[in-house]
């Protein structure tokens, strides 16, 4: 029980569990972490420009020239990025 003129803010009464701590970090943990970027040049079939999508789940691509779809590998070499393809298909 909080005292009285005690100013104590909701998540902070005391003998309250809360299963989850309300913090901002929790949250920026849960946001699904998806970019998408272009990468010029990149088309193992045309040479065109590729246009990524980087998930969780992996890199996919599709070719903006020729509609080429592919799986992108990517590993990181001497502070850069080297991308391969690794699954290829025409849709
Ligand atoms: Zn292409």
């Amino acid at each position: 029980m909080v005292g009285e003129g005690a100013a104590v803010a909701a998540c902070q009464v005391p003998g309250v569990r809360y299963v989850i701590t309300m913090t901002g970090e929790r949250q920026e943990l849960e946001r699904p972490r998806i970019v998408d970027t272009e990468l010029p040049d990149a088309c193992a079939v045309c040479g065109g420009t590729i246009s990524a999508r980087f998930s969780p789940q992996g890199v996919k691509g599709v070719c903006l020239t020729c509609h080429l779809v592919t799986t992108l590998a990517v590993a990181e070499v001497d502070g850069g990025m080297r991308i391969g393809h690794l699954a290829i298909g025409q849709a």
